[in-house]
């Protein structure tokens, strides 16, 4: 299993504690549910992406399921990357080290709009398409307009501090996000900012 660059113990143990915290059909180890995510849409000629493929890939729905892989992937000591749309132009989203792939994108629930404070609280894999669809009808909108809005993903703005044209009138996104719940490598969660919402 894995790939010539990957630097992690992903044993049967390891993965049958995956499968037990988040459902054995949301953790996959076939390579063409691998081998797509080692793969960004940059434009340079560099990439080796072969070589960068994960060793497995999980998409959890809740922050409870984050925090149980975070713990198997202390545990075991595998590397985790993240992915939400993966237009990163930095590689952030890439599993350089291989180990496991977390796509965000199931965690894709708008939680609360709350229309008085003009506020959104978001699970990170909610697309600002799709966000914006959504506050379209009480007259609101999400202004972050970057060159990859169709595709680029909540979480992902915030992992690359994302920039955009109309954030020159708005703020960009470090400056329109309040706060956030986190979960660190240990699975520890914490909550940064003072912000509202559930
Ligand atoms: C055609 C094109 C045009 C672009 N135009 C712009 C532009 O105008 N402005 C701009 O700022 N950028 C632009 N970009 C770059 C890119 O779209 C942005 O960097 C965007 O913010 C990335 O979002 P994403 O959902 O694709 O994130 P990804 O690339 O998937 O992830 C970005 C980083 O965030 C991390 N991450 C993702 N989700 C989480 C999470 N839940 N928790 C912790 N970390 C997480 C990832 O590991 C990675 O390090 C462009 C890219 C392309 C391909």
């Amino acid at each position: 299993m894995g790939n010539e660059t990957s630097a992690c113990n992903l044993s049967d143990k390891a993965i049958a504690k995956l499968e037990s915290a988040i459902g054995k059909e949301f953790v996959f180890l076939d390579m063409p549910h691998r081998a797509v995510r080692s793969a960004v849409p940059a434009p340079f000629p560099l990439h080796e992406w072969e070589k960068h493929i994960p060793d497995v890939v999980v998409m959890p729905q809740s922050t409870e399921e984050v925090v149980e892989i975070m713990k198997i992937a202390n545990e075991f000591r595998i590397p985790v990357v993240p992915r939400a749309g993966a237009t990163g132009l930095a590689d952030g989203a890439v599993p350089l080290r291989g180990g496991i792939l977390l796509d965000i994108k199931r965690m894709n629930q708008i939680l609360e709009i709350d229309e008085a404070n003009m506020t959104a609280t978001v699970q990170p894999g909610v697309g600002m398409m799709e966000l914006n669809k959504v506050l379209g009808r009480v007259g609101l909108f999400y202004p972050d307009d970057p060159a990859s809005y169709p595709c680029a993903i909540i979480g992902g703005r915030i992992g690359s501090g994302g920039f955009s044209l109309i954030g020159g009138g708005f703020g960009h996104v470090p400056d329109l996000v309040i706060s956030m719940e986190v979960v660190l490598p240990t699975g520890k969660v914490i909550r940064v900012g003072g912000g509202g919402g559930k």
